[in-house]
């Protein structure tokens, strides 16, 4: 680099030309010559719009036009006579001197820097994006460079947009050819002009074979609406949607979800229409099939229903462990006497319609042993449970309940989605069934009160029989009166028998008439049960020689509160019925128990009898009911017995059961409570 004084350029120098710099009379005539030279030169650089800058072959600025200290925010002092690498930045300024040497060399007009991003530096230090020509010129024979220097910040600001929006189409162009949908743009005159590889799949034509043809007629549109219609929307709105079906070069018609947008020119002119086309043929074959399928399951369920609300009985579908209301029939409106609503709990229903349920004895049923409810918890069938329905205006409806669990899994597709509730597989479904028997009961009380009326008709006479047969008996074996032969004592005695039998019969349907009628009473007092038994089987085992009777019992005295007269009719019963059915004859073991921890009596009659076929064992306590066995085997009785049997020890507090096998034979246990008061009574103190 040449030295600063050499040049004569110093800022001193510079700072004194005219209008730019001044001459010096003592300068020797080379150097007024230069100076003047530049001087000349000064105006002419205000001219051009770019900042210009003469430098001299050592790369100090000896002259920059206002343009110049403008771009680099310099007075025009900062920058004569200093080195012309002030105006880059620091980093860059070795290599700077580097290519200044090389472009000195052979000095020509180029545009410097070629391929690379010059950088200017101005005062402020900020840095921008410049371009950079020279030119060499020679001032007074001496070589010196003018360089032109533009600020391309605008420019390169401009490129960088252009890229961006150039990548982003191109990003766009590969988005557009991968979309499954089919993309094609119009001209105005309907010409297809872009056709995308969604098109290409869906149609089937290739860019090349598509391009160029009018696409309503290439495709073969079929519009929702009139064509001019649709003309007519883009024209007015800009855009237009809607289906169309199209045929595509295989012939296959395809329905499509068309967007249509409407282009225009800088002059408002219609342009190009924009149309994205998405194949929804297969989304409207599988709506079109629900659908249908939709409307056959409406059809059967409406079918169902009909048939429902025809049924006499009330019926609920039930779901889940709320047990909420899947359907239900028109006689469930009836029998609960309010209307039922879908998805509402049927315990929630009962109680808001103010409604209630009841045991046959008048006791309120607790709502987790509604029938539902236990067929719903256990997945088993709960059958013929007996409950009296009281409605809200008081009205009762005795009932017959069941309650069958379904095979939900199998069931539950087959209705409608909004018909199940809840997470539907995992819940059970459960086939609720309330008769009415309303009549039925009318019918039973009737019958009821005619039995009634009858044995207590036929009791007396009956009893009177009995009795007199008795007396004729006892007073010929007295020998008073007239003596009865053989023949006459037999019939007499045979009579004595029937009528007795007679009478244990009308009695037991007098009892039973009684019970249903709700006018049984029971009259307790403290009895012995020990004593009781004991007494009952002595009496039992002098009908029999063939069986022998065994009592077991661990206590001398056990106290109940208790009608003793019908504990010996339980007592009797069982008893007889061991005897009975045990024809062969055998061992029949009673056993009495006193379970100190619940206050209970429990006895226990054993036979090695006929057995109680299985069939039968459930319905065992109702009335008329007999054991298939012993009918054929043709042993007479009316299936009472046991009837009464449960219902008097369940009116004590106890609970009757039994275990049975056929040909085996049979044990039935029961219990009476034997309360607290009679307990210290039995063990002698007072009550
Ligand atoms: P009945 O004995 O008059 O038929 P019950 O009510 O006492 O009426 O008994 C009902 C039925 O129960 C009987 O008919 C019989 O089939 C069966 N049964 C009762 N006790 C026994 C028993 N100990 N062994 C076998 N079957 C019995």
């Amino acid at each position: 680099m040449m030295d600063r004084h050499d040049t004569g350029h110093s800022p001193e120098n510079q700072r004194a030309l005219p209008g730019k710099m001044p001459i010096q009379p003592d300068s020797d005539s080379l150097m007024i010559s230069f100076l003047l030279t530049l001087n000349i030169l000064a105006p002419f650089l205000e001219y051009p719009p770019d900042a210009l800058i003469v430098i001299d072959s050592a790369g100090t600025i000896i002259l920059v036009n206002t343009q110049m200290e403008t771009l680099f925010g310099y007075d025009h002092d900062e920058l004569i006579g200093r080195p012309v690498d002030l105006l880059l930045p620091e980093h860059l300024r070795t290599a700077h001197v580097a290519h200044w040497t090389h472009y000195m060399q052979a000095p020509r007009a180029r545009p410097m820097g070629i391929g690379l991003d010059l950088v200017g530096q101005r005062k402020d230090g900020s840095r921008f994006f410049v371009e950079i020509s020279l030119r060499p010129i020679r001032i007074e024979h001496t070589l010196h460079v003018i360089g032109a220097i533009r600020d391309m910040t605008a420019q390169r600001e401009a490129e960088r947009e252009r890229m961006l929006i150039s990548r982003r189409l191109r990003q766009q162009d590969k988005l557009l050819s991968m979309s499954h949908d089919a993309i094609l743009v119009r001209d105005s005159a309907d010409h297809i002009v872009s056709w995308n590889e969604g098109a290409e799949h869906l149609y089937g034509w290739t860019e090349e074979e598509a391009v160029g043809n009018i696409t309503h007629t290439l495709l073969q549109a079929r519009f929702p609406i009139s064509r001019e219609a649709v003309d007519y929307t883009l024209e007015q709105h800009g855009q237009w949607e809607g289906e169309l079906t199209h045929t595509c070069q295989d012939g296959r018609q395809v329905i499509v979800e068309s967007r249509q947008a409407l282009v225009r020119d800088e002059q408002g002119f219609p342009a190009a229409i924009l149309e994205i086309n998405r194949d929804v043929t297969e989304r409207r074959r599988l709506e079109r099939l629900e659908r249908e399928a939709r409307a056959e399951i409406d059809a059967r369920l409406h079918v169902l229903q009909v048939i429902l609300d025809h049924l006499p009985s009330s019926v609920f579908l039930v779901q889940g462990p709320q047990l909420r209301i899947l359907l239900a029939n028109q006689a469930a409106t009836e029998i609960w006497g309010a209307p039922w609503s879908r998805g509402q709990p049927e315990e929630e229903f009962i109680q808001q319609h103010g409604a209630s349920l009841y045991t046959p004895t008048g006791q309120p049923l607790p709502l987790e042993d509604m029938t539902g409810r236990r067929a719903m918890d256990s997945g088993k069938p709960v059958l013929n449970c007996q409950l009296v329905i009281r409605q809200s205006d008081g009205a009762s409806i005795p009932v017959i309940v069941d309650a069958i669990p379904l095979e939900h899994r199998s069931l539950l597709p087959s209705l409608p989605q909004e018909m199940t509730l809840g997470p539907a597989s995992a819940e059970r479904v459960v086939l609720v069934v309330y008769r009415n028997v309303r009549a039925l009961k009318e019918a039973e009380e009737l019958k009821d009160q005619f039995i009634s009326l009858a044995t207590h008709e036929l009791r007396t006479p009956v009893t009177i029989i009995a009795g007199y047969a008795d007396r004729l008996l006892s007073r010929a074996a007295q020998e008073k009166g007239h003596a009865l032969d053989e023949w006459q004592r037999e019939k007499v005695q045979q009579m004595k028998h029937a009528s007795w039998h007679l009478a244990n019969l009308t009695g037991e349907l007098l009892d039973v008439t009684r019970m249903q009628a709700g006018q049984f009473q029971l009259e307790r007092r403290p009895t012995d049960l020990v004593a009781l038994t004991r007494q009952e089987i002595e009496r039992l085992q002098a009908t029999t020689d063939k069986h022998q009777l065994a009592f077991h019992t661990t206590v001398a005295q056990l106290w109940a509160l208790v009608d003793a007269f019908r504990i010996e009719q339980i007592l009797s019963n069982l008893l007889s019925n061991a005897i009975k059915y045990s024809p062969g004859g055998g061992l029949i073991e009673v056993t009495l128990e006193e379970h100190k921890d619940t206050h209970e009596a429990h006895f226990r009659i054993r036979d090695q009898g006929m057995g109680i076929p299985h069939a039968q064992q459930a319905h065992l306590f109702g009335r008329f009911v007999r054991g298939e066995n012993v009918r054929i085997a043709g042993i007479r009785g009316t299936g009472l017995g046991l009837y009464l049997c449960r219902e008097l020890i369940e009116r004590h507090g106890g609970h009757i059961s039994f275990e049975s096998e056929e040909g085996v034979g049979s044990t039935f246990f029961f219990s009476l409570p034997c309360t607290e008061a009679v307990y210290r009574n039995s063990s002698g103190k007072a009550l």
